[in-house]
């Protein structure tokens, strides 16, 4: 059985006092500057020496990040010391291109001398499998990392030696990622739908990030949280519940719009929710909805969207 270390994630910088000192007032400058008439400078000192509280500066912040004015999130930076993950999980994470740095040890130049450095997925060995399946499971892969022994030996360069490891087999990265792609990336990681491995992984840098700042920690969240429904189509049974899928929410849309739906008067999201709409503007004129049906080519289906 392999014995080397388990998936890990530490953030290895900033420091949790870097961060409480100086990542909110960066991004509440980047966002107040796009507002204000005052120099970037002057918002800057305000905001570090906190003559702007903690508070108003997140309101600011937390509003305009939730309006998608992205780049303010952008100023800010998180290095991570990624061990213990299978090349199987490297390969979906360096997937993602915008706004990350990796770097990751080589199987070239490294030539592996331990020959347990590999995972092998519960499914697997806790599966209960016939056939000794777990057992040759192993085996298979005993036996190629023997195999890989042998080619050094033979003085194959590790380069072409490397070609007989499976997936299973570990990698240790360095990720620098700034915070906007850190959303997308937890949004789409830490969905239900992702694969088992980089979703652990992706708790395990949410757990990191709410270490060093619950504030920044809260934004980290599968994508249908912000989004409100879930838009995988392999969802479209919902057996993930976090929010509706995005089928069930448009089929409560058109049976509105199709009046099969009355208003009520009464609030049907509660008071306390953050997600209860605005009362109408007294001076808007509510757009009458038109049963989809009796709409009239392009218009009608143009308004359906
Ligand atoms: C559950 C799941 C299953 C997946 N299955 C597969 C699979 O079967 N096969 C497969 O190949 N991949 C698969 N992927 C990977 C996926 O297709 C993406 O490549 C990966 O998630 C990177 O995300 P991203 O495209 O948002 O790019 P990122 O690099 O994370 O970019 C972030 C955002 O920046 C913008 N952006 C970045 N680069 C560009 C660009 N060049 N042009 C325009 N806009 C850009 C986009 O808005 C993008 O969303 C899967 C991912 C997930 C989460």
């Amino acid at each position: 059985m392999p014995t080397s270390p388990a998936l890990s994630a530490r953030l290895i910088f900033p420091t949790a006092e870097i961060v409480e000192e100086f990542y909110l007032p960066i991004i509440y400058t980047a966002c107040r500057t796009c507002y204000s008439e005052q120099l970037p400078d002057v918002i800057w000192d305000k905001a570090v020496s906190r003559g702007v509280a903690d508070e108003k500066q997140q309101a600011l912040v937390r509003k305009v990040m939730e309006s998608g004015h992205g780049s303010t999130i952008e100023h800010v930076n998180f290095t991570f010391a990624i061990s213990g993950v299978t090349r199987t999980l490297s390969h979906q994470l360096v997937r993602h291109r915008a706004g990350t740095a990796f770097d990751q040890q080589s199987q070239r130049y490294v030539s592996f001398k331990a020959r347990d450095n590999y995972t092998i997925p519960d499914s697997i060995t806790k599966g209960d499998l016939p056939d000794d399946l777990a057992g040759q499971f192993q085996r298979a892969i005993d036996d190629n990392l023997e195999l890989y022994g042998q080619l050094l030996q033979a003085e194959v360069p590790a380069e072409d030696a490397r070609f007989i490891f499976p997936n299973a087999i570990q990698t240790n990265l360095i990720m620098t990622v700034n915070l906007r792609q850190l959303i997308h990336m937890s949004g789409l990681r830490l969905c239900t739908m992702a694969q088992w491995e980089i979703r652990q992984l992706f708790k395990q840098i949410r757990h990191e990030i709410f270490r060093v700042s619950p504030f920044f920690g809260s934004f980290l969240a599968p994508k249908c949280v912000p989004l409100g429904y879930c838009d995988e189509m392999g969802n479209r049974d919902e057996h993930c519940r976090i929010r509706p899928h995005r089928d069930s929410v448009m089929a409560v849309w058109e049976a509105y719009r199709g009046g099969e739906l009355a208003e009520t008067d009464g609030p049907i999201v509660p008071e306390t929710s953050p997600f209860r709409p605005k009362p109408r503007r007294a001076d808007r004129v509510p757009v009458r909805m038109e049963a989809p049906e009796a709409g009239v080519g392009q218009a009608a289906e143009a308004d359906r969207f």
